[in-house]
């Protein structure tokens, strides 16, 4: 019988089992995961970015978090000897009429206690000689790490202190007993006084099959990535953004440098036929037929008809795409990019057909649900472990102890 059972091996999970391994030492706790290996989806496929939480609404749960686990990540990462660099990024207006949108950015920036510096061109091309543009911030608290490792390490410190690791093991059922929780999975049974759910792209069927109503369900959206060659590698110093549309959800295609020196490009968005469909030909009918009978689907698709089109056209085209690029450097050419790993983001959509922008966190009185954690949440990590933690109840058996 366990304390708490975590759903899902991705960053999130982990650290909340992480969180609560150290705030409860002797409690139990199990984090199962469906995959071989952790981090296998959204954590293991993402940019590697720490974000400096500059674009979110001041007070938000993203903005407070990404800051804060920004900081705590650093000081992880520092303990644990994980490789990681704090190389400042640029966003970058390239057209006139994004500069008033880039001033807004600024004073959010500002808002958010951001070490941030408005850039002219001229101030750009210092850092970043290659790239073109009219005006440009310049963010310091942004950097760069590998978080499938950062993952990894979370899992070898619960392992240390007592805490499971079930690999390969799928919940395919949950049921509430008078006293525990009984979690039905491919090979066995497991129970456990308290729930987390941390599943990701699967995290609204969790919650379903947990009893929890909610009026949102995840939406999959796959990001594409190219990468530069290596002879091509010099083109960008560290990470170089546009600015984004505010009326979408992701940053539009950007420059990252890796820690392990790779250069990516990208992502797009684009509609993923599959949850855990890396590949433009990845179908899986219960996935896409979800999200065709879903009502909000269609109420944002037709909002955003525009914008989705060109992502689509972008997807299908290497030309469109290097196209997309030359915005920000626009000496390189489509030679000089190869296809790279993509990515599926789990976004979540509410029945009134809004995006979820903010974390999504519900909890009921023996299980919580975190049903929207996008970017940043590989940044805010340790943090939206340490904020679970702080919502959910202490130990059944410890209470027993001390009482
Ligand atoms: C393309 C892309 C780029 C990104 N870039 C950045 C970035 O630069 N910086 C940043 O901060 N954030 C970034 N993000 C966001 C970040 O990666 C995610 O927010 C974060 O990894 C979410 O972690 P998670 O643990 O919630 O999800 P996941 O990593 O997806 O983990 C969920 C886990 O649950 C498991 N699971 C699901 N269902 C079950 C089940 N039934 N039984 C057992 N296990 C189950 C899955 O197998 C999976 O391993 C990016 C995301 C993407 C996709």
């Amino acid at each position: 019988m366990y304390d708490y059972i975590i759903v899902g091996g991705g960053i999130v999970g982990l650290s909340t089992g992480y969180a609560l391994i150290k705030k409860y030492p002797q409690s139990k706790i199990a984090i199962i995961e469906k995959e071989h290996t952790l981090a296998y989806h959204q954590t293991g496929h993402n940019s590697g970015v720490i974000h400096s939480g500059i674009y979110y609404k001041p007070g938000s749960l993203k903005a407070v978090l990404s800051k804060e686990g920004g900081n705590l990540l650093r000081s992880f990462c520092t303990q644990y000897e994980i490789p990681y660099e704090m190389c400042g990024k640029v966003i970058v207006a390239t057209k006139e009429e994004e500069v008033p949108l880039l001033n807004n950015l600024y004073k959010r920036g500002l808002e958010n206690g951001l070490d941030v510096s408005m850039f002219e061109a001229k101030q750009l091309n210092e850092i970043e000689p290659h790239t073109y543009g009219l005006k440009a911030i310049h963010v310091k608290e942004a950097g760069i790490v590998n978080y499938k490792l950062v993952a990894e390490t979370l899992a070898k410190v619960i392992q240390e202190k007592g805490g499971d690791i079930l690999l390969s093991t799928k919940v395919e059922d949950i049921k509430e007993e008078k006293e525990r929780i009984e979690v039905e999975c491919n090979s066995r049974t497991y129970h456990t006084h308290y729930l987390i759910n941390c599943a990701g792209l699967h995290c609204d069927r969790i919650a379903g099959i947990q009893g929890l109503t909610t009026n949102m369900k995840i939406v999959p959206f796959r990001g594409e990535y190219y990468e530069l060659k290596p002879e091509k590698r010099y083109l960008v110093k560290n990470l170089i953004y546009p600015v984004p549309n505010p009326n979408f959800p992701f940053l539009g295609v950007h420059f990252t440098r890796m820690i392990d020196g790779h250069v990516h490009a990208g992502p797009n968005a684009v509609l993923s036929m599959k949850r855990e469909g890396y590949h433009k030909t990845d179908f899986n009918l219960r996935d896409f037929s979800e999200v065709m009978l879903y009502p909000a689907f269609w109420k944002i698709a037709r909002q955003n008809i525009g914008e989705g089109w060109k992502e689509i056209v972008r997807s299908f085209s290497k030309k469109v795409f290097v196209h997309s690029l030359q915005r920000l450097i626009p000496e390189i050419r489509e030679e000089d990019v190869i296809k790279s790993e993509n990515g599926v983001r789990a976004q979540s959509l509410t029945n009134d057909g809004k995006l979820v922008d903010d974390f999504l966190i519900v909890s009921n009185e023996r299980s919580i649900h975190i049903l929207n954690a996008p970017s940043p949440a590989a940044t805010a990590s340790i943090s939206i472990g340490r904020a679970i933690s702080e919502r959910i109840p202490a130990p059944k058996r410890f209470l027993k102890y001390t009482m």
